[in-house]
């Protein structure tokens, strides 16, 4: 019998709403729209004024989302999530997407996150995985580190045998300026557990990233 496809995850319900969607808090945001307030000044010659007159405060609401992560717990998230269950084959959540934002040029990466793990007696809420991605990505971040940061927390909070987490990124910091090379892909991967110590493990994974998504790797 094929465990995989007689598992239903829709039986498991989703109520942990409250969890996520924190805001800023008001100092915050002045702060966020004092500082582009300096950079509209900077070069205040230049620029449209009628045009920029409220862009500090639009971008201070628009990086209360873009920063949600700092403020959403996903401990708490995941933990209202976990599921005692008799399964143990891999787990798959392909193509997350996701939009994060480079810490040295704060200016966007964005594509997708791939997140495997093989359970051991207990799974996390299907939609889970991606708002996991998503408080991870809605922060000043780099690739790498983001992607281990996933892994991390999936293996401390549901304590698998093994998890493993693909990240794909296109970097505006690299397409915009510096090297201008607009489809350069830039893959990050964090393997725990099996995903490390069983190469079979790990080539099922990959093989799965390679069929389905056309990751390159
Ligand atoms: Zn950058």
């Amino acid at each position: 019998m094929n465990k995989k496809s007689t598992f239903d995850f829709s039986q498991l319900n989703d109520d942990t709403e409250g969890a996520y969607g924190e805001v800023l808090s008001t100092e915050c945001k002045e702060q966020v729209a004092a500082g582009v307030q300096h950079i509209i000044d900077a070069v205040n010659q230049y620029v449209d004024h009628e045009g920029t007159r409220d862009t500090p405060e639009r971008v201070a609401r628009m990086y209360d989302e873009l920063l949600a992560g700092y403020v959403t717990d996903p401990v708490r998230m995941l933990n209202n999530a976990l599921f005692t269950v008799e399964y143990d084959e891999m787990v798959i959540v392909k193509d997350i997407e996701y939009y994060s934002m480079c810490e040295h040029h704060l200016i966007p990466f964005f594509g997708k996150a791939h997140v495997g793990y093989l359970p051991d007696g207990k799974v996390v809420g299907l939609s889970k995985i991606p708002r996991l991605v998503d408080i991870f990505a809605r922060r000043l971040q780099v690739q790498e580190r983001m992607t281990q940061q996933i892994a991390d927390l999936l293996n401390e909070l549901v304590k698998p045998q093994g998890v493993g987490v693909v990240v794909e990124g296109i970097h505006l910091c690299a397409a915009m300026r510096g090297v201008k090379k607009p489809n350069a892909k830039m893959v990050t991967s964090a393997v725990l557990g099996r995903f490390r110590s069983d190469p079979k493990t790990r080539e099922e994974f990959m093989a799965h990233l390679r069929r389905d998504s056309g990751v390159s790797f």
